[in-house]
């Protein structure tokens, strides 16, 4: 087959893993940059061109668009689907990932637990938010962060109401969370391909950081998900709509408590911590679909 994968860094490790994979399995593997290309559009014939020419005989594109280019990455991917190429993340999904306020609202609805969450523009109600998720210390979250970065623990009511001022001035969307004390500065990714969970990492934020992530200096090792904690991280891929998903959660006094459901997960710290072959696992998951 010849497949595409999405990404506008060759060099990063997960693009070099997948192609190494597909090769292994005798595909034709190609990078393409989804910044670069032009989608054409008219009566019944979408194409893509790439390099000043045409993409064709394309079997199966795999995403990994960065969370900065999300509008213009999900335009090539719809396109991709347009000419009936099989695609690893699906164009709405891709979307939806995206949008944490959304996504949490798609999860809550589906019946997962989360850490209560309250979404707020308006910096006269913030008593009454600081209340809804229990007092402090609390979690405030730019809907627009990733890595970590834009998440903040909030002390004390002053420290709160002072960002939650200061964001709001920026004119920054944010959302205020429940501070679940009980991770001790842990989460737990799940990584699904195909609605089976292929590997699973505890991740352990430095001493003296609630953040867990591996950007952010955190370490990972491998763990045996209980059922509870299984069952909720496929069923938040599957209610996201996503065959490839990196599910984060904390482990809660209450149970498993979904953080994010991430569209383009890293397969670094994942294959390091598991030892398993997940760039393999999803070219074989290609290999079902895409005939
Ligand atoms: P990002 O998408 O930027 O990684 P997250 O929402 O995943 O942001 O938060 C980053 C890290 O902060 C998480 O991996 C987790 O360790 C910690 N964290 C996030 N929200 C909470 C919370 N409500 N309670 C406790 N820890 C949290
Ligand atoms: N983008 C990375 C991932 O999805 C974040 C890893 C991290 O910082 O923990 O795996």
């Amino acid at each position: 087959m010849k497949i595409v994968v999405l990404s506008r860094n060759p060099n990063l490790y997960s693009t070099k893993r997948l192609v190494e994979a597909g090769k292994n399995r005798n595909h034709e593997m190609l990078i393409i940059d989804h910044t670069k290309c032009d989608i054409i559009i008219e009566k019944k014939k979408p194409a893509i061109r790439y390099k000043h020419e045409l993409i064709t005989n394309v079997d199966a594109v795999i995403p990994r668009i960065g969370a900065s280019v999300t509008f213009f990455g999900t335009a090539v991917v719809r396109q991709f689907e347009m000419m009936k190429v099989f695609t690893a993340v699906e164009s709405q999904a891709l979307m939806r990932s995206r949008d944490k306020l959304r996504s949490l609202q798609v999860l809550s609805r589906a019946g997962l637990g989360l850490p209560k969450t309250v979404f707020t523009n308006y910096s006269k109600n913030v008593e009454d938010v600081i209340h809804d998720v229990g007092g402090t210390p609390l979690v405030i979250k730019l809907l627009e962060g990733t890595q970590g970065l834009g998440v903040v623990l909030a002390e004390n009511d002053n420290a709160a109401t002072s960002v939650l001022e200061a964001f709001n001035g920026l004119q920054a969307r944010v959302i205020v969370q429940e501070f679940v004390k009980e991770a001790k500065g842990a989460d737990i990714r799940v990584f699904i391909v195909d609605g089976v969970v292929v590997g699973a990492m505890k991740r352990q934020g430095k001493e003296g950081e609630f953040r867990s992530n591996l950007h952010r200096g955190g370490t990972a090792e491998i763990i045996k998900l209980s059922i509870d904690e299984e069952n909720a991280a496929l069923k938040a891929a599957r209610v996201m709509g996503l065959g490839v998903a990196g599910v984060d959660l904390l482990q809660s006094d209450r149970g498993p408590l979904i953080l994010e459901v991430n569209s383009s997960p890293g397969l670094e710290g994942i294959e390091a911590a598991t030892g398993v072959d997940i760039a393999g696992k999803i070219i074989h998951y290609i290999e079902r679909h895409a005939e």
